[in-house]
């Protein structure tokens, strides 16, 4: 391990144990750091170092006292800044909401805070998390510490740069099309999006409910199980919430995969993949085969359409969540004649291109006479794609694809098109509309860029997903770091 703003959470965990450092070090470490990059990569909207110091200092008068902090204690975390926090800014990325401070925490938080939680900040994002990265930010955009002239990914974007530049150990993301997988993969991380429903959604600022969950971005497999098992659970205040019960996510990660099936849906190798994300890919079916797993084209014809489908979904959702947002209830409001007037007004100053753009489609997909051929296709499209996944997983225990078709693309590159800005998401989408798990892990290099594998799992089935991912983690043998000179190394 080198310094200590670059280990794992579970490195840190068991050095604190055995008393071998202090939260409150692993703190200033973390602290340091994000002075020396943060102003060229621009991770946070809102850092909270005076909180976490309080949290390191409680974590570490526990352990002075033989008592157990929790497992979340003295590891620093940047949180994506679409989660509620109690008395600290949640601007989910917008001038709407820039002066909106939550009286009450995100179910997440709550459960993370009891666990010890030492949040060094608000993570940067995608305006309302609609972008893949994170230029649609109403404060600016992050960069990436692989390479400043290039995007993090999106629309957690602020979260993956945090944890890549090590301006935190670990962080929370939420994912509704791609937004935890594709920036873990253009930063060289590993984000794993849950099954719908196993992580609540209470205090989640909402985008399209029916798709959005929480997930961690983390250095290695095995901080994603621990972090996994810290916010998966039941919560009543989510009425789409399951009543299950959590496994042993860190148990059942060990085991290897020999004799698992593979499926690798030829939809998702189709044209637009770079030559270095191809051959990334080759390399990684290669490494499933030499670990004793069987490998197979697959076909799930109707991914194919899982695009467009989404553009309809998403967009309906959020013109109808984003409705909340009046001037009235929440954040900024910008007076007028009368209300219509201050209604318009508000959102006109308060909400960006981009979310502009998902509330007309949104308004239009949905309204009368067009709701059908629409709204009401889309559905059933939704209905076929995850008909295809659940044949598929009646013969394989994993599906794998690229989770880009590219790595981190150039600042500015896509801003001008949205289309070929949404294609980034074209791997990923499928995965939230059947509402099954997935995570990113890296997998290669291409030009000195991050690559990222997406493995992807039976419903409830993270732990399948977590032991696949480790064992290839451990095969891949990935150990780059973001360099010096291009990036912050
Ligand atoms: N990039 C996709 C979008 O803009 C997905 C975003 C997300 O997962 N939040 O909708």
């Amino acid at each position: 391990m080198g310094e200590l703003y670059e280990a794992r959470a579970w490195e840190l965990r068991e050095m604190l144990r055995r008393r071998e450092v202090s939260a409150v070090e692993i703190l200033r470490a973390v602290r340091e750091r994000v002075r020396e990059v943060e102003e060229r990569v621009r991770s946070y909207i809102t850092l909270t170092l005076d909180e976490a110091e309080r949290a390191a200092l409680e974590a570490d008068a526990a352990l002075a006292e033989g008592r157990d902090p929790g497992p979340a204690a003295g590891i620093p975390m940047a949180v994506k800044d679409v989660l509620c926090t109690r008395g600290i800014l949640t601007t989910c990325g917008s001038r709407i909401l820039e002066n909106y401070v939550p009286v009450y925490d995100a179910t997440v938080i709550g459960r993370l805070r009891r666990d010890g939680l030492t949040m060094v900040g608000k993570a940067n994002m995608d305006e309302f998390a609609m972008g893949s990265s994170t230029e649609n930010s109403a404060f600016g955009p992050t960069r990436n510490p692989w390479d400043l002239e290039r995007v993090p990914g999106g629309s957690s974007g602020g979260s993956a740069a945090a944890v890549a530049a090590g301006e935190a150990i670990w962080a929370l993301g939420s994912d509704t099309g791609g937004s935890i997988r594709q920036p873990a993969s253009f930063c060289g991380l590993v984000g794993l999006k849950p099954t719908y429903g196993l992580v609540s959604r209470f205090g989640l600022v909402a985008f399209a409910s029916s798709l959005d969950q929480v997930g961690p971005i983390t250095r290695d497999v095995r901080d994603c199980a621990l972090l996994l098992s810290l916010i998966a659970g039941h919560d009543p205040r989510d009425s789409t919430s399951l009543q299950v019960e959590v496994p042993d996510y860190l148990k059942a990660m060990e085991g290897g995969i020999e004799g698992m099936r593979v499926g690798v849906p030829r939809e998702l190798m189709q044209e637009g993949l770079t030559p270095g994300v191809r051959e990334c890919m080759e390399r990684c079916l290669a490494i499933f085969q030499e670990l004793g797993a069987e490998v197979e084209e697959a076909g799930l014809p109707h991914l194919d359409y899982a695009l467009s489908a989404y553009y309809i979904i998403a967009p309906a959702e959020a013109s109808s969540n984003l409705a909340r947002y009046d001037g009235v209830r929440y954040g900024l409001r910008v007076e007028g004649e009368d209300m219509l007037e201050m209604y318009g007004k508000t959102r006109a100053r308060g909400f960006g291109a981009e979310v502009k753009r998902r509330i007309m489609l949104g308004t239009y997909a949905l309204s009368a006479g067009y709701y059908e051929a629409y709204y009401g296709q889309a559905q059933k499209v939704r209905t076929l794609i995850l008909g295809d996944f659940r044949k598929a997983f009646e013969r394989y225990d994993v599906l794998v694809s690229p989770t880009s078709p590219t790595p981190a693309f150039r600042l500015g590159e896509k801003v001008e098109d949205p289309l070929a800005m949404y294609l980034s998401d074209v791997c990923t989408i499928p995965v939230n509309l059947a509402g099954i798990p997935a995570v990113s892990i890296p997998c290669g290099l291409e030009d000195g860029l991050p690559v990222g594998l997406q493995i992807m799992g039976k419903v409830l089935d993270e732990a399948t997903l977590l032991r696949v991912a480790r064992a290839m983690e451990e095969a891949i043998g990935f150990r780059e770091r973001p360099p010096a000179g291009r990036g912050v190394g």
